[in-house]
Formats: C-alpha cells, sequence, structure tokens
C-alpha cells in the first residue's frame, strides 16, 4: 500500500479507537515519524496531507525541515545531548523529549536566540529502566516547575517511550500511569501545561488512546520498515 493508503487507514484506526472509548477523535494528532526515511516519503505524507511530523535525529531534522518548507510541523522525539540543542530548537516545533534542566536551558536560551517559543514535552520514563532516557516520576514534579518557568519554552504535557511487549494490552498500565500523572501533575501548573500526552506507537496506539494520549507517534505503520545502515 501507499504512504497515503497507510495514513487512511491509520487515521481510520485512530477515530475508531476515539469513539470507542467516548472521545473526540480530534482530540487524538497523528505524528507520522519518518526516521531514517527520504525527504521525498515525507513530502508523499504531506501532499496526503499528513502535517505534524515527528524525527528522531538532529541531523534528519536539519535536512528535512528547509527541504519541506513552510506547513509541516515537526516534532523532536529521539534522545537529545545538550550540545545539539540548537538545531533541535530552531527546527522544531515542540521537542518531546526533555528528561534534564540542563537540557531545558539550552532549549530555552537557543530559542531565545531564534526569537521564537518552543513547546515542550517531558520524557517521563515510567516503566523505570535502565536503560531508557525519561526522567523519573519523582523528578517530573520539580522538572515540570522549573521548565515552566523559562520564557521561551512553553511547556504542554508529558511523553513516555514504553519498554517493549509483544501484546499491546499489556502496556496500558504504563500508558494509565502517565495519564495520572499528568493529571496530579496539572494541578500545580499554569493552564495548558499538562494537556498533551504523547504515547502509543505502531503496534499499540490504539491502546494509548484509550488511556487518553492526544499525540500518537507512529512510524513503521505509515512509512514500512526501517532500514538502517551503518
Ligand atoms: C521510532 C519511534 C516511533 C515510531 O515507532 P513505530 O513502531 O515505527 O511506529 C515512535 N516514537 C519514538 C520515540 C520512536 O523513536
Amino acid at each position: 500500500m501507499s504512504i497515503a493508503q497507510n495514513l487512511q487507514v491509520i487515521l481510520e484506526r485512530i477515530e475508531k479507537a476515539a469513539q470507542s472509548c467516548g472521545r473526540d477523535p480530534k482530540s487524538v494528532r497523528l505524528v507520522a515519524v519518518s526516521k531514517t526515511k527520504p525527504i521525498s516519503a515525507v513530502e508523499e505524507a504531506f501532499k496526503a496531507g499528513q502535517v505534524l511530523f515527528g524525527e528522531n535525529y538532529v541531523q534528519e531534522l536539519t535536512e528535512k525541515v528547509p527541504a519541506l518548507g513552510q506547513g509541516p510541523e515537526w516534532h523532536f522525539i529521539g534522545h537529545l545531548q545538550s550540545n545539539k540543542a540548537k538545531p533541535a530548537a530552531l527546527h522544531s516545533h515542540v521537542v518531546q523529549t526533555v528528561d534534564r534542566f540542563k537540557l531545558a536551558k539550552a532549549l530555552n536560551r537557543h530559542a531565545e536566540e531564534a526569537g521564537k517559543t518552543l513547546g515542550i514535552l517531558l520524557q517521563v520514563n515510567v516503566g523505570e529502566e535502565i536503560q531508557k532516557s525519561g526522567c523519573s516520576e519523582d523528578e517530573a514534579r520539580e522538572l515540570a516547575l522549573k521548565v515552566a518557568e523559562l520564557p521561551n519554552l512553553k511547556l504542554k504535557g508529558l511523553m513516555t517511550m514504553p519498554p517493549f511487549f509483544d501484546q499491546p494490552e499489556k502496556v496500558r498500565p504504563i500508558f494509565a500511569k502517565l495519564y495520572e500523572l499528568a493529571q496530579n501533575l496539572a494541578k500545580g501548573l499554569p493552564k495548558g501545561a499538562m494537556d498533551e500526552l504523547s504515547m502509543g506507537m505502531s503496534g499499540d496506539f490504539e491502546a494509548a488512546i484509550k488511556e487518553g494520549a492526544t499525540l500518537v507517534r507512529v512510524g513503521t505503520a505509515i512509512f514500512g520498515a526501517r532500514e538502517y545502515h551503518q
């Protein structure tokens, strides 16, 4: 199937999942994850009506954003080192993977230099896996309070990347935990600071929607399997 057809199928599945739990389908946005895929694939998706894209690597972001021009909205969803904060801040509308204050400060500084406000999600390691990035649930409150004070960042919510489960139903408790955490954090934060929940990928986005996802990050199911060349 073509990228356009895949998009159609995913959008229909999003709509069904939202309706099945009484949510407005418009409250869930699809982030098309285009990492490792060529500019032509992103263009094809954009022509088919997809506007929101996710990239994991600063190098790819830096190439694709200028190539696509005005129109698409870009979310950075990969692990980000502070020394790459500048291109990430320049080329993204939202950075979903802020997990430490040092990185937030660097992004704020570069956003200020660029005269923009950068959207931010805090990445939380709900599964508590040692090897994954993301702050702990305990660290999230302090980080959220500090990030909310940075003038060129706009805190919008939380993101998580759960451990891999072969059955999507098994990951639901993790999605539920992120939802609960956002509800708790929202109490002490400015309005809108916990509105977005980025969770769910190709294999489990329907489960994530049932647990409150507002952004689902889908790559393979739109663009096909990824090939990594070293
Ligand atoms: C690659 C990636 C995705 C998309 O994964 P698929 O299984 O291909 O849908 C989503 N989120 C993050 C953070 C990713 O790195």
